[in-house]
């Protein structure tokens, strides 16, 4: 008989995917993780039996999470990523040769040693010189840390156990105090036809703070409903007028889904999304 992997949105709804076997399976204190190779998709991380990637179309939520920022600010050089302990922004990140540094802050070693082993075309850049791998909750390392970043990406799961107060404002206040002036906060924002009610809450949790609060979209095959989001806050910088398109053709960095018209018209919102955004 066919396995299936079950993936069940907010009791309502279901994915579900072929498996051919089983790579890992394991319970860490935070979550569990399991690896299956799926027959269509590639090899597929699930954690707490939610997709945090399949090889088929990882390359689209990676792409968009670093390179939208890392070509909006004029020259970042260090990074930090909270979450992703996958290593697919990271990798994506450290193609851009001016990055001097990122630190990724992930808090399961479980994520990141399943990952290393079992999916090596998103985790081949943990072992990057550029790369300062800490294994801790992301809230505490931003609380504490005197160093300061140019962009913040949090790669984080839903708003459920340790990646909860990724979403409070004290965390995103403890963000603004270490980016540079201008630095740029990208956050994982959910699905915008399911999770309006996270979204509009996230950014409302970021006005303090940021002068500037965009949205913008991508589509994610193995996420429900096809469509993704990621919030872009700033101080200062404009995610379309602040973009110079050129630098992209001249980074030479080579990208499956990420090109400048997929960056501009991303941030073209549906009126449904907008409204759900009125007054933030
Ligand atoms: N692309 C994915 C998605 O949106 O489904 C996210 C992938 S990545 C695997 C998410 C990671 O965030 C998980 O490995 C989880 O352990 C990590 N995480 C959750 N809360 C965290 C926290 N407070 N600090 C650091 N990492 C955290």
């Amino acid at each position: 008989m066919a396995l299936w992997v079950t993936e069940t949105h907010r009791g309502t709804m279901r994915l579900s995917f072929k498996v051919e076997e089983t790579l890992f399976s394991g319970q860490s204190p935070y979550q569990k993780v399991d690896i299956v190779r799926t027959q269509d998709h590639g090899i597929m991380l699930l954690n707490d039996g939610l997709v945090m990637l399949s090889e088929r179309d990882e390359f689209v939520y990676h792409e968009m999470i670093a390179h939208v920022p890392l070509f909006v600010h004029p020259d970042p050089r260090r990074v930090l990523v909270i979450g992703g302990g996958d290593g697919g922004t990271v990798r994506e990140i450290l193609k851009h040769l001016g990055v001097e540094q990122v630190v990724m802050v992930e808090i399961d070693e479980m994520v990141v040693s399943a990952c290393r082993e079992y999916i090596p075309s998103v985790s081949c850049a943990l072992s990057n010189p550029r790369l300062e791998l800490r294994i801790e909750d992301g809230v505490r390392y931003v609380a504490r840390t005197r160093e300061k970043f140019d962009v913040v990406m949090v790669d984080s799961t839903d708003p459920i156990g340790p990646a909860t107060p990724l979403f409070n404002e004290a965390f995103y206040a403890d963000v603004a105090r270490i980016l540079s002036p201008d630095g740029v906060l990208i956050s994982q924002a959910e699905s915008p036809f399911y999770n309006q009610d996270i979204q509009r809450p996230m950014l409302m949790n970021q006005r303090p703070f940021f002068d500037r609060l965009h949205i913008y979209l991508f589509s994610n095959l193995t996420y429900p409903g096809g469509l993704w989001s990621f919030g872009f806050a700033s101080k200062g910088l404009c995610p379309v007028k602040d973009f110079r398109p050129e630098r992209v053709a001249q980074s030479g960095i080579q990208t499956r889904y990420y090109n400048p018209s997929i960056h501009r018209s991303a941030f073209a919102l549906p009126t449904f999304v907008s409204e759900n955004l009125n007054g933030v």
